[in-house]
Formats: structure tokens, C-alpha cells, sequence
């Protein structure tokens, strides 16, 4: 087993193992269906000495990024927190026409389309070419590179130091998590700010939410690792929010150690001794993680055993990557779930990996009315209950796995 990700150590203890799972953005055409399907393990560790909890790194992020599936604007509910998220920190750092924004991992330009229509210049920062092109169509400017020490001296080089620096859900998936930093550290005005937002350990640990554990999510970030990371490269977080997305995360705000002008609010302190009180800082709540997992598959197959011999038929919703998870590890194939569908038509035709489930346009649900919709994206099925309210009308129930099973009419 590798060195812990930011501090070294020999990583020897298991948060959870999840078993062999494919990569969860891999969707398949039907003619990969014949062929060999790459499996690599899902085995979760933490770290002894900084509780930093990461998988490792079986494929290179050329790997993951060529052909990125996941496009940030096909949800409302994303793009609504998007603008409501430009709003505030615009005026919070008073940003204008002469300040300059740089989002790493800025997707097709879901965010920065906001800043760029409030006149602040932006600049997206982002691997994935086939994303990258869909936001400089929508007129975002945007380089296809991924951030690090060089990036990061390379756009200081053409003037593009940042007054703020955003990274959302994008810190999880980086390899080289010091490079990274370090980057920021460089590419940050001397008083600028970095705001970054990341799903929070504590809410997966509470809340069971291992299926947002995957290959491409390389690092599970607690306030308190993210702290001594920050500073080992010379930056304070001085403020942090709790959020919503994705079943719970975190935004917290940086800036240079520097940097004396921001104190630090009483929500860093607060959420700090939070983390202590349910045991972040402690090896055992992270051991006993895995009989919480282990009781969730076992209370999903069953119901999917019992509905399957009671004659029922179960459709599932959406194709994140937090489903592949949740369903490769559970072993639910099309012997349990007929289909799924994605409002994202790059999924159309294509089925899941590993567990080669087919998806269709969402219109296949009235089609085919089954008795259970199984709602894959958890953390919207407000949005989803809203959006396919009209399974009702033929006793179609809702079924969601996370963070603990529920059937809702
Ligand atoms: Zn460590």
C-alpha cells in the first residue's frame, strides 16, 4: 500500500472496502458489452497520522478526464446554488470589472456563465477537453489543463493571478494534492480569497453515505484534515459554511497566512470541535464504519428480493457515479433494476459499468410504469420527487437507499 496522500505515512488501517468495482464514469456502448471490463479495488484507508481518508490511485486522471461524462448544468437544483453562490461572494469581496476569478475544475461553465453576466472577468481551469469545449461555446473563457505547481506559474506568468480562487468538488479528485495546493498558494493575489467546496467526512461518516466513495474521488476531507493541509502550504481557513449538495458539504474560505486584513470567524472553532465530539480524531469511529455499510446493502437487497417475488418491477433514476457505486458493491444488476434513466442524452444508449444496466431518456418511466423508481442521486430526490411526481397516478412508489432505506408514495 502507497504513502497517505498529503503526509506520507504508510496507510494501513480500512475505513470501508467496497470490493472490485469498474471505474463509475465508464459507461458502456452496447458493443463493449463483449468485451473485458477493467475492475479495480474500492478500498477506502485513513490515514493514522493526519486522518486524511483517500483511495488510491489505480488510473491516471488522462484516464479519467478523456471523455468526462459529467456535466454540471443538466441539474436545476446545481445551478440554482450556483447563482445564488456568485451573488453572495461577489458582494461579499466587493468583485468588479477589475477583479479577476479562476475556477479549477470549472466544468462546462455552469458557475463562471454567472460571473461572466455580472461583468467579473473568469477564467475555467479544466481537464476534461469535452466539457472545456462546451463552456467556451457558451462563451466562458477556459483553458484545458490540469491545475498544479506548473499551471499555477504559468497563468501567474500571463497575469492571471487570482482575487479569488474557486474549486468546487474538485479537491477530492486530485492526485497530486500538495502540487494542488501549493498552486493556489502561487496563483492567489496577496489578498485574495479561495473558496472550495467538498462533500464533508463527517456527513458521509453520520450519514452513511459510502456510495460517494469512487475511484475518481481519490481523497474524503474533514474540516480538520483540511485545515492542516491548507497550512502546510501556507494558507488559513478562515471561514467555512455548512451546504446541502451533494448529501452535505462544506465551503470553506482561504486565504494567505499573510494575510492579516480576514480573522478567523467563530464557525472555523465551532465546526472544529464538532469533528472532535463525534470522533474524527479518533481511529476507531473510522473502523467502525464498515458494519454501517455492510447493514445498508443488506437491508436494500432485501427489499428488492421481496418486491421482485411479489411480481413488482423497479426502474431506476439518474446514472451518477455514486449509483455505479451502490449498485456494483450491492451486486444489483438487471435481475433486480430493468433500467435507469438520465436527463443527460450522452447517457442515452448507454449502460452502467459492471453492472450493465441500460439507460434511456427519462420519457421511458410513463412508458413502462414500474411499481418502484430507485432514486440513485439521493442528495436531489426532492428535485426528483418533484420532477417525476406523475409516477403516482399508477402507484408507482419511491425508493431511496441513502442514508437509510425509504419508501415514500
Ligand atoms: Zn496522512
Amino acid at each position: 500500500m502507497a504513502g497517505c496522500r498529503f503526509c506520507g505515512t504508510v496507510l494501513s488501517h480500512t475505513f470501508v472496502d467496497l470490493g472490485m468495482s469498474p471505474l463509475c464514469e465508464s459507461f458502456l456502448t452496447r458493443e463493449q458489452l463483449n468485451q473485458m471490463e477493467p475492475f479495480y479495488p474500492l478500498h477506502a484507508y485513513v490515514c493514522a497520522r493526519c486522518f486524511l481518508v483517500q483511495v488510491e490511485e489505480y488510473v491516471g486522471p488522462e484516464r479519467i478526464f478523456d471523455d468526462y461524462a459529467y456535466f454540471s448544468s443538466y441539474s436545476d437544483a446545481w445551478l440554482r446554488h450556483a447563482q445564488s453562490y456568485t451573488d453572495m461572494i461577489v458582494s461579499r469581496l466587493s468583485l468588479d470589472a477589475q477583479s479577476h476569478v479562476v475556477e479549477l475544475g470549472s466544468n462546462d461553465g455552469y458557475l463562471l456563465q454567472y460571473f461572466v453576466a455580472r461583468g467579473v472577468p473568469a477564467l475555467g481551469v479544466e481537464p476534461a477537453s469535452n466539457v472545456a469545449a462546451a463552456a467556451v461555446a457558451k462563451g466562458i473563457p477556459t483553458t484545458t489543463r490540469l491545475f498544479g505547481r506548473e499551471t499555477a506559474k504559468a497563468l501567474v506568468a500571463e497575469g492571471k493571478q487570482a482575487d479569488l480562487i474557486i474549486g468546487n468538488n474538485v479537491l477530492a479528485q486530485v492526485t497530486d494534492l500538495n502540487g494542488f495546493v501549493a498552486g493556489m498558494k502561487t496563483l492567489l493575489k496577496p489578498g485574495g480569497v479561495i473558496t472550495m467546496e467538498f462533500p464533508h467526512l463527517l456527513r458521509l461518516i453520520d450519514e452513511n453515505q459510502f456510495d460517494t466513495i469512487y475511484h475518481e474521488h481519490f481523497s474524503y476531507f474533514s474540516l480538520m484534515v483540511a485545515q492542516q493541509i491548507f497550512a502546510a502550504h501556507g494558507l488559513i481557513l478562515f471561514d467555512v459554511e455548512e451546504l446541502w449538495t451533494h448529501g452535505g458539504s462544506l465551503r470553506i474560505y482561504a486565504r494567505h497566512a499573510e494575510d492579516t486584513s480576514r480573522p478567523t470567524g467563530p464557525r472555523v472553532a465551532a465546526l472544529l470541535a464538532r469533528e472532535k465530539a463525534a470522533g474524527l480524531d479518533r481511529l476507531e469511529r473510522y473502523s467502525a464504519f464498515t458494519e454501517q455499510v455492510e447493514e445498508t446493502k443488506r437491508k436494500l437487497l432485501q427489499f428488492l428480493i421481496t418486491a421482485r417475488r411479489e411480481g413488482k418491477t423497479v426502474a431506476g433514476y439518474g446514472a451518477p457515479g455514486k449509483g455505479n457505486t451502490l449498485l456494483n458493491y450491492c451486486g444489483i444488476r438487471t435481475d433486480f433494476v430493468d433500467y435507469t434513466v438520465d436527463r443527460n442524452p450522452y447517457k442515452h444508449g448507454r449502460f452502467l459499468p459492471g453492472t450493465h444496466i441500460p439507460i434511456f431518456d427519462p420519457e421511458k418511466i410513463k412508458e413502462t410504469r414500474p411499481d418502484y423508481l430507485l432514486i440513485l442521486p439521493w442528495n436531489l430526490k426532492d428535485e426528483i420527487m418533484g420532477q417525476m411526481a406523475e409516477i403516482r397516478t399508477w402507484g408507482g412508489q419511491f425508493v431511496i437507499p441513502i442514508p437509510a432505506l425509504e419508501v415514500q408514495r
